[in-house]
């Protein structure tokens, strides 16, 4: 069995749509489907809770009517027959008179929003399902809520989901399309919930480990992941084979394509993760395996919106436990460090999350003597293999980027990554002048 996962592009339009069913039949294996929603409609579901929540319901039964609307079309162009249709619309109405009770419920808590930004999935899943009916597949739609947990973290519960997928797929044997929806589940509380924004990659993972999946396949509308940002840089090219790990690298610090914790169950339970796109079903994308291949210097990726807090121990040389009480600090506000440089009296690190930045700092304060924070910057990373007994990759890297000004040095922490840190106003040219450094021949 594999687990095929389409993204809000590819399923956006009716005749995306239709494209996706015939990829999935074609080939005549089961699988798995995991949908995202339709493209914007997330972002419209939050707009929509963001006017609730400022108390205008009139400016949020406006956007409800706006996106139904939406939906209302893209029906019409999707289904062929008058069964098709009304059995579209009934799905539509339904789900449009909850957003409907959702808007109206006072008080409109994290409850209600979480329920609210879960419904792009349950119409795309369900439309898709209906359509598939119409065309006489012989699939079955299952609900993720019935599956996907998490614990009070926020961390998916693999046991429990290994089990219940299990359970669910038990009388089903023989069935060719699995149809479920990505991005939604659980918590311990049994509300409904998210694997957070992008999560339906996520969620695909989850499903290929708990099944033992052939493979994982992510369908985008790219050729899988580039060496380069191809929106800054010019020429860039997809990395046909990646690690578990270069992938990881890849993911976390930047590489839009695929949400940074889909690596973490594919890799636990060996199953590989193939990038494909729907645009050009037969180009190789991008396979992430155990394998790794001797490729030095694979990608480079960029992360946004990094804030940079210097650490000066006041208690001098030699003091022991200092990185401890540090590190404690960004641990009791569940923030989490990125990007760690130190010398003997200072340690520097880097975060994404700042929510809690001034509470971090003044608790640093007790012991320690911090400069001011540096935001709007930028963890550029190389991702490759930088064997431990390799010379001359680190003069090859700052080689490249001599002319960029930069705040920290990363290198040595795993053999895959070396991380630079740099103001986000130097961002593209160092994207571009690492391109040219490191790929140009
Ligand atoms: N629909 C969700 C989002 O827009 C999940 C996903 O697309 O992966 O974030
Ligand atoms: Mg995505």
């Amino acid at each position: 069995m594999q687990v095929w996962k389409f993204g809000g592009t590819s399923v956006g339009k009716p005749e995306r749509m239709k494209s996706i069913r015939q990829l999935i039949t074609e080939d005549g294996q089961p699988k798995v489907v995991v949908l995202s929603a339709l493209s914007g409609t997330t972002n419209a579901l939050l707009s929509i809770t963001e006017s609730v929540i400022s108390n205008n319901i009139a400016e949020a039964e406006a956007k409800a009517t706006f996106l139904k609307d939406h939906y209302d079309s893209f029906i019409r162009e999707l289904y062929l027959t008058e069964k098709g249709l009304n059995a579209g619309q009934e799905i539509i109405n339904r789900e449009f008179d909850y957003i409907q009770k959702l808007i109206g419920t006072t008080p409109y808590s994290n409850k209600e929003e979480k329920e609210m930004v879960a419904l792009g999935e349950l119409l795309s899943t369900q439309i898709f399902e209906a359509y598939l009916q119409e065309e006489g597949v012989d699939s079955l739609l299952l609900p993720a809520l019935d599956f996907m947990v998490i614990d009070e973290d926020n961390e998916p519960i693999m046991w429990k989901i290994e089990k219940n997928i299990a359970e669910i797929l038990a009388p089903h044997k023989g069935k060719q399309i699995f149809i479920t929806q990505g991005f939604i589940c659980r918590n311990p509380s049994g509300e409904v919930d998210n694997l957070k924004r992008g999560g339906s990659d996520y969620t695909a993972s989850l499903i290929g480990g708990a099944i033992q999946a052939e493979e994982v396949q992510i369908w985008t509308d790219i050729d899988g992941m580039h060496n380069n940002d191809p929106r800054i840089v010019k020429n860039t090219f997809p990395i046909r084979e990646l690690s578990f790990a270069e992938a990881a690298e890849l993911a976390y610090f930047g590489a839009k394509i695929l949400h940074p914790s889909t690596i973490t169950p594919a890799k636990m339970k060996g199953v590989p993760v193939r990038l494909k796109n729907t645009m050009e079903p037969t180009a190789f994308g991008t396979l992430i395996s155990e394998k790794s291949t001797d490729i030095e210097i694979k990608a480079i990726a960029a992360k946004d919106n990094i804030t940079a807090i210097y650490i000066h121990s006041t208690r001098m040389l030699n003091a022991y436990g200092f990185l401890k009480r540090v590190f404690e600090v960004f641990e009791k506000y569940k923030t989490p460090v990125d990007m760690i440089t130190t010398s003997e009296v200072s340690v520097s690190v880097t975060i994404d999350q700042t929510t809690h930045l001034d509470a971090i700092m003044s608790d640093l304060r007790e012991f320690a003597e911090l400069e001011n924070p540096d935001k709007d910057q930028v963890i550029i990373c190389i991702v490759g293999n930088f064997w431990a007994d390799k010379e001359g990759i680190a003069i090859k890297v700052l080689d490249a980027i001599k002319s960029i000004p930069i705040r920290m040095i990363s290198y040595g922490a795993s053999e895959h990554n070396i991380s630079l840190l740099v103001d986000a106003k130097h961002k593209n040219d160092a994207l571009n002048a690492l391109n040219d450094g490191l790929f140009k021949k």
